[in-house]
């Protein structure tokens, strides 16, 4: 009886969640300029109305009734009794404290990064680390406070088994990286490509990778991101920039990554929280898994080749018709300052950099003021440069300005299942490269959509990635994975 009343109860908070979404979505695509004051207050609306549902105080008593032999109910109990206790053991002074610190924090970090001073940072971040940490204690003050602060994007994943696997991993990526580095570079490709061609290769690629345009739509923005509202609406943009065409496909491609994901959810489970993704590492591991394992390899070149050839006609730059020179130009690394724009070997080390700060400033082992140096100085050591001001060092992301520590994990977790998603697939899908190379990509999606989509949150990621894949070492296939690829096509061995 209660969990009925639950469902329909959490039903509703969905439905808010996705006009949210759509609204968001809107502001990022179509929105005039003129509708940012109306947008803003249609939005805190939206949120309010959520949060009092989120908050009811009926949701103690439902969560006492559920019967935890039921798998469902049992998923639920957990993945809401989760987000219930941060609700009810965060005092309202805290939760008003952090807000209005997050918001200095976004405008000291605009201002730090546009004059290049940490010190103008200082104060602000100094406050969203203190409160952060008073917040981790008042959820468990028992557990790691970084623990706490991961499990918002990674429930399930442990502070140990991250210090384990990154640690392992950066030792087994410096020596690729330094490798590569004594090596020819590769070239890149960067001949101009009208926006309106691109615009259709993409299009063309997303659907070819199984992108249901009936159940979703591709739109452009500044920045490419997906949003999932609900069963039957699942959107993604594409930012495109005329010399740039595989930087903006493989946006896309991400994009679609997670698209897929979404629409392939359990909706039926509606209201259940089992319905929802069940972790960031997770989501991105469907990203990664296409944009890099599938879509930097070989046989997805030779299919680019041909799909280019097709979509662009004659306007396909000869690099464009080639596939070895689009697989070597995916495949390009280069030791850079920017965590954003690095390539797929050098990305980890920058995340292992952010993760290992963060974890010194939760256990009191670095000074914040101390960061920038400490920064510079890890750079120094995976990446072989220095950055030669804050704006590229340590103020480059928005992350610490909104207080969102735990989060940088979520992206390295994602490419470490990737790997060995990946590396399951080519044992049980005989014809998956073969496929690729035709531009049939449905043998993997279907594995996808019965080993993790469908599955949604009934369990914790590290559960559903091991029933996926079975007992695998994620680092060692990550890094056997990329020192075979990339470390072939650079001529070195490990
Ligand atoms: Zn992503």
């Amino acid at each position: 009886m209660s969990w009925n009343e639950l469902v329909e109860h959490l039903k509703e908070i969905e439905i808010l969640d996705g006009v949210g979404a759509t609204l968001g979505w809107d502001e990022q695509t179509y929105m005039p300029k003129k509708a940012a004051g109306l947008r803003g207050a249609q939005m805190a609306l939206l949120s309010r109305l959520a949060h009092e549902r989120r908050t009811d105080a009926r949701i103690g008593r439902w969560l006492e009734g559920l019967d935890t032999n039921d798998p469902v109910q049992r998923a639920c109990a957990r993945n809401l009794g989760r987000v219930y206790r941060r609700e009810q053991r965060v005092p309202a002074s805290l939760v008003d404290k952090l807000a209005r610190a997050r918001s200095d924090g976004f405008h000291a970090w605009i201002e730090a990064k546009g004059a290049s001073g940490w010190q103008r940072f200082l104060p602000a971040l100094r406050t969203l680390r203190d409160l952060t940490l008073e917040r981790a204690r008042a959820i468990d003050p028992h557990r790691h406070p970084y623990e706490v602060l991961l499990e918002e994007y990674d429930p399930g994943t442990t502070v140990e088994s991250l210090r384990a696997m990154f640690a392992r991993l950066r030792d087994g990526l410096v020596p690729l990286i330094e490798a590569i580095a004594t090596r020819p570079q590769l070239p890149s490709i960067e001949d101009t490509v009208p926006l309106e061609a691109q615009w259709r290769l993409s299009t063309a690629v997303a659907s070819s990778l199984g992108f249901d345009f009936d159940g979703g739509r591709l739109d452009r923005s500044e920045h490419p991101f997906s949003t999932g509202q609900g069963e039957g609406d699942v959107r993604i943009t594409a930012h495109l920039s005329e010399r740039d065409l595989l930087g903006g496909l493989g946006g896309t491609i991400h994009e679609t990554g997670h698209a897929l994901y979404e629409q392939g959810l359990p909706f039926d489970l509606a209201g259940t929280t089992v319905k929802e993704a069940a972790s960031y590492g997770l989501h991105e591991s469907q990203s990664r898994f296409w944009e890099n394992y599938v879509g930097r390899s070989r046989p997805f070149a030779i299919f680019l080749a041909r799909t280019a050839q097709e979509v662009l006609g004659a306007g396909a730059p000869a690099a464009m018709r080639d596939a070895d020179a689009i697989f070597r130009a995916q495949n390009r690394v280069e030791r850079s300052l920017i965590r954003t724009q690095a390539d797929e070997v050098t990305y980890n080390l920058h995340v292992i950099v952010r993760f290992e700060i963060e974890l010194a400033l939760f256990e009191d082992r670095l000074a914040l003021e101390d960061v920038p140096e400490a920064w510079n100085e890890k750079y120094q050591r995976y990446l072989g440069i220095t950055p030669p001001d804050t704006a590229r060092g340590a103020l480059q992301d928005v992350h610490w300005s909104g207080g969102a520590f735990g989060y940088f994990p979520s992206y390295t977790l994602g490419n470490l299942y990737a790997a060995s998603l990946g590396k399951t697939m080519e044992a049980q899908i005989p014809s998956l490269w073969s496929d690729a190379e035709k531009g049939d990509f449905s043998r993997p999606l279907a594995w996808l959509r019965e080993r993790v989509h469908r599955t949604g949150h009934l369990h914790e990621t590290p559960e559903i990635v091991k029933n996926a894949v079975g007992e695998r070492d994620h680092v060692e296939d990550l890094l056997g994975y990329l020192w075979q690829r990339v470390g072939t096509l650079y001529g070195v061995t490990r």
